[in-house]
């Protein structure tokens, strides 16, 4: 009879053979116990397995907070970026050789604080980047601060009495600045960001890729995995993603329904 030791041995070489893991690093990832950021590395990986995609012609491109870590865990070439400098980063990248794929990875402090005045930059360009937004509404790395997405109200220890300023709302901003691709999506749900991935890097333009995810660490109160679950739910049934009118109308009314919410097919 096999141990626990030589079982688990065994199921790491099946999941190696397998190639499942192929786009990780053999750095673990650092992220905490039950963090979102696990599920959408599962996403993103998965997707680039499926894809086949050559790892030498993949490059993830990271900013500053947790979610920056990303490219230490990926076996693609990765570039670690200063604050809120993923895109126009990741747009030099693919300006100087269009045959890579590119992905752009931050958190929504650093993409929508220090880093808020590329993105209707890169959207108004449809520079060809994928841009995957990771929403926890908190800064994670640095303990808990309200970012640009937190609630009225939330409080921490840097807002003990509650935030006074409205939250921004990413998938509003993206339709505004014309992106031409659009998808909002959950941690909780690896297959739908892999499929999301999938269909976002056909287009050739700017992708962007909104993701739910919580901070369990700092987060106990609104992105917990508990309320995520009870909030998302996909698009309405024959929603038509083509139609910008309606992706509005769609953002404007309901903030957790989840799926491709604009595709504008170039
Ligand atoms: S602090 Fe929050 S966002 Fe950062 S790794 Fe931990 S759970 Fe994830």
């Amino acid at each position: 009879m096999k141990t626990p030791a030589r079982v688990l041995v065994d199921q790491i070489h099946n999941i190696e053979e397998s190639g499942r893991f192929a786009a990780r690093s053999n750095a673990l990832p650092t992220w905490c116990p039950g963090c979102g950021y696990f599920g959408i590395h599962q996403g993103l990986n998965d997707c680039i397995t499926k894809l086949r995609l050559p790892l030498h012609e993949v490059v993830t491109v990271s900013g500053i907070g947790c979610a920056g870590r990303y490219s230490f865990f990926s076996s693609t070439y990765g570039l670690h970026m200063v604050h809120g400098r993923t895109l126009p980063t990741a747009t030099g990248i693919k300006l100087a050789n269009p045959r890579l794929t590119v992905f752009a990875i931050g958190g929504d402090g650093d993409g929508l604080a220090i880093g808020a005045a590329h993105f209707p930059h890169i959207a108004r360009r449809n520079v060809d980047v994928n841009y995957l937004l990771f929403d926890n509404s908190i800064y994670g790395l640095t303990k808990g601060q309200p970012s640009p997405t937190s609630p009225i109200g939330s409080k921490t220890k840097a807002s003990p009495y509650g935030t006074l300023d409205s939250p921004l709302n990413a998938t509003l901003m993206a339709l505004t600045y014309g992106a031409s691709f659009v998808a909002r999506l959950f941690a909780g749900d690896p297959k739908g960001i892999t499929e999301a991935l999938i269909e976002g890097i056909k287009n050739p333009g700017f992708s962007i890729f909104h993701i739910y995810t919580p901070c369990v660490t700092f987060d106990k109160t609104f992105k917990t995995w508990t309320n995520l679950k009870k909030w998302v739910h996909p698009l309405p049934e024959g929603y038509d993603p083509t139609n910008i009118r309606g992706a509005f109308d769609e953002v404007l009314s309901d903030d957790f329904s989840l799926g491709i919410i604009y595709n504008r097919g170039a």
